[in-house]
């Protein structure tokens, strides 16, 4: 398996060329386009990897699911459910999806930004920066990394960059689906995203998801069945975005991409992979990471359809 993995890694580096990095949070434009990394942890406690997977980068959206799990574990089911909806947008992820009328909690989906930003507001905490925190500690517990810190040059970068997200919480609080105030929300949202981690992290998360919300090695549950479920049926349909589809088609496995070039793929009951490929397509996932998934996913048969 560690060849396979090398010469997946080496096959598919040509097409980063394809690609760009992230540049509207300018602290993303210094990552190496080259760069391509892989960690696989399998159900059977083997675990192997190639390329960059020790290299530290920004969790970007792949929060989204680590939100969406601690909103749940917070408030059950029907509480997040009622305010943030499940239907893919087909949208890129900054989209402002709404009608010309009025904005309702089924336009709000939980993989995108505006619904990542809605989910800020129902983690609990007495402050902004103790619902970091929680989330940050959740992030550390399901990666096994005590390690995982923030990465304070992209927060700050994003902080004084993100206005486009800016625009989308000040929508959310115009239709009454937030109530805190817009900045401190947003900060919390920017802190979620400059979280750094590195793609044995994200193999680690996967798994937790793949395993049903057990922990690998101690068995430990960290949520319900029921919540591993829900995230991972949501990452099937959006959480490549727009570019979901065409992922279930030839991947077929849930999946999270972020724009610091990071993917976490859950293959239920058998394995969690982590990717490192900044080089990103139109659509802002990676472009070498899909394509090494692809072909992970032909010679293993790990699509679920
Ligand atoms: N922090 C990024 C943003 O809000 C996350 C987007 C992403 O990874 N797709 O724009």
């Amino acid at each position: 398996m560690d060849e396979l993995l090398e010469q997946l890694v080496e096959e598919c580096r040509g097409c980063t060329s394809q690609g760009k990095v992230a540049t509207y949070i300018p602290e993303l434009a210094k990552a190496n386009p080259e760069e391509l990394g892989i960690y696989v942890l399998q159900s059977d406690g083997r675990h192997c990897q190639a390329g960059a997977y020790q290299k530290r980068f920004t969790i970007q959206s792949v929060v989204k699911p680590i939100l969406l799990l601690l909103a749940l574990m917070d408030n059950g089911e029907d509480y997040v459910r009622a305010r943030v909806g499940v239907e893919a947008t087909g949208k890129p992820f900054d989209a402002i999806n709404m009608t010309d009328q009025t904005l309702f909690s089924d336009h709000i989906n939980p993989m995108v930004n505006m619904g990542a930003i809605a989910m800020c507001t129902l983690i609990k905490g007495s402050s902004y920066e103790e619902r970091f925190q929680r989330l940050l500690e959740l992030t550390r517990k399901l990666a096994g990394d005590p390690e995982i810190r923030l990465d304070e040059a992209v927060y700050l970068s994003e902080k004084r960059t993100g206005n486009k997200n800016r625009a989308l919480a000040y929508l959310l609080k115009t239709y009454g689906m937030i109530e805190d105030e817009v900045e401190e929300v947003l900060d919390c949202y920017f802190k979620a995203c400059s979280i750094s981690v590195n793609s044995k992290d994200l193999a680690h998360i996967a798994f937790v998801l793949a395993n049903r919300g057990r922990l690998p090695q101690t068995d430990e549950r960290v949520f319900s069945r029921r919540y591993a479920h829900y995230v991972n049926a949501i990452l099937m349909t959006c959480g490549m975005y727009d570019g979901s589809g065409d992922f279930a088609v030839n991947v077929g496995v849930p999946a999270k991409s972020g724009v610091g070039g990071g993917i976490m793929a859950v293959v239920p009951t058998r394995m969690g992979i982590g990717i490192y490929g900044p080089s990103l397509d139109e659509k802002g996932n990676s472009v070498a990471g899909i394509q090494v998934l692809k072909g992970l996913s032909e010679r293993m048969y790990l699509s679920i359809f």
